[in-house]
């Protein structure tokens, strides 16, 4: 957005922000985009403040933004690292016919000035982000719209009331919004503001204690750009607190560590992306005896005989976030209890980006693909994992009160 009011000022015209609002995006349902247009008003209106309009329509972005081209002199958009996103970017690139340019937002080291290459885990990826870290860690600087796009005549979709613009959307409405996230910046700050006054001393501590409200509760504002990582990465360094290390750590090496992923990784949302190693001994152990074996419609409803398990599906299906240490265990149990892992590694993603308000997100691949050995080492060797790390339910006993977790899950079910 600074870039783009930069550029409009140097070409004495005014700027317009165009979304283009699509049903047709991959994996996404009501719960995705009650939180999404949340942020989108309110996004309309802080740009208002500042003399810009805002765009809204409903149509597929690549053609909507292609059209809104053809009247401008140049264009400025956001940066996404999925298939699909370099996919839409690129085909509006080709079709423009003024400058067209990318500016990096979604993560602090852009992915290709971190490492030209996949890399193979947080440890190799570290000493190349902290390198470039200083150059990207810098605050930015706001600027005025010299003329206002305010009075300019263009048709767009009155956002004002959600519910008006989710009702004549075409989409899944079988996962409905959740109210234990507020979509948009302000509750995205608000949030931020509490995690650092109140919890970011403990992170280091209690990251791992789902009862302990520890975490930052970040990921679904990263997800949707209703946050930058460079902003809150400025105030958790400036905040120097002894959780300031281990926050940073998750939310620029590991997150930026499943960017690298995806953008170099074109098999990440397959059980074909994962290392050879893994995929041989996942194969190799296929047919080795389970104790127990559910199938993915009994995963969804939380019916196994594990109330750890089940508690952790059923926080992500209520509350649309699954604590970030029961992650680990929730997927480690599916491949544990699938017929396959192959059907594992499915079941992990569809359930994980159905339900989850952060779903979707070059995390979410990365996340599921850890697992499944992406990104770790081999360990010993056991029966249906082979090599790839097994988690069980003593070692969670042994870090939380885990039938407190259960518990509370339980009961809200
Ligand atoms: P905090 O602990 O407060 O961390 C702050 C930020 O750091 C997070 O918002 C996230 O951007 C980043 N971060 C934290 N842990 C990790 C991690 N292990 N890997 C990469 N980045 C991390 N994250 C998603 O954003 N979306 C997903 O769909 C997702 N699915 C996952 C599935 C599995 C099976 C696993 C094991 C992990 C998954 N993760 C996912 C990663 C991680 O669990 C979440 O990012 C974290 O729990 C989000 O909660 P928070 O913002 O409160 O985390």
């Amino acid at each position: 957005l600074e870039f783009a009011i930069q550029q409009a000022n140097e070409l004495n015209l005014p700027l317009v922000v165009y979304f283009g609002l699509t049903d047709d995006y991959p994996e996404v349902n009501e719960r995705h985009y009650a939180f999404m247009l949340e942020g989108l008003i309110e996004t309309r209106q802080e740009l208002r403040q500042r003399n810009i309009a805002m765009v809204i329509r409903h149509e597929l972005p690549v053609e909507g933004a292609a059209r809104m081209a053809e009247d401008a002199a140049f264009l400025v958009c956001d940066r996404g690292y999925l298939m699909f996103q370099k996919d839409w970017r690129n085909r509006v690139a080709l079709q423009a016919k003024c400058p067209c340019v990318q500016v990096e937002t979604d993560v602090v080291v852009p992915v290709e000035d971190a490492s030209s290459k996949e890399e193979y885990s947080a440890a190799t990826i570290r000493p190349k982000i902290h390198a470039r870290l200083p150059e990207y860690l810098v605050t930015l600087e706001e600027r005025a719209p010299k003329l206002s796009s305010l009075a300019l005549d263009f048709e767009s979709l009155d956002s004002e009331n959600v519910r008006n613009v989710l009702t004549g959307l075409k989409t899944d409405r079988s996962v409905k919004a959740v109210d234990s996230f507020t979509g948009g910046s302000a509750a995205a700050e608000k949030l931020l503001d509490e995690f650092i006054s109140a919890r970011l001393d403990r992170y280091p501590a209690l990251r791992n204690d789902p009862n302990s409200n520890s975490l930052s509760g970040m990921s679904p504002y990263l997800h949707f750009g209703q946050i930058s990582p460079v902003y809150i990465a400025l105030r958790v360094a400036r905040a120097a607190s002894p959780g300031t290390e281990s926050y940073l750590e998750e939310l620029v090496i590991r997150r930026e560590l499943s960017m690298n992923y995806v953008n170099y990784n074109p098999l990440y949302n397959s059980f074909e992306g994962l290392p050879n190693w893994a995929k041989r001994v996942l194969l190799e152990h296929q047919q080795d005896d389970r104790e127990y074996t559910y199938s993915p419609s009994e995963f969804e409803a939380a019916r196994t005989h594990d109330p750890y398990w089940n508690a952790a599906q059923t926080e992500m299906v209520l509350t649309g976030k699954m604590h970030g240490y029961m992650r680990m265990y929730w997927g480690k149990k599916i491949i544990e209890w699938s017929r396959s892992p192959l059907e594992a590694f499915e079941t992990c993603l569809h359930l994980n980006n159905k339900y989850s308000l952060d779903g979707r997100d070059p995390n979410s691949y990365a996340g599921v693909a850890w697992c499944f050995g992406r990104h770790d080492r081999p360990w010993a060797s056991r029966p249906v994992f082979g090599n790839v790390r097994y988690m069980n339910a003593r070692g969670l006993k042994r870090k939380f009160d885990a039938d407190r977790y259960a518990d509370k899950f339980i009961t809200l079910k």
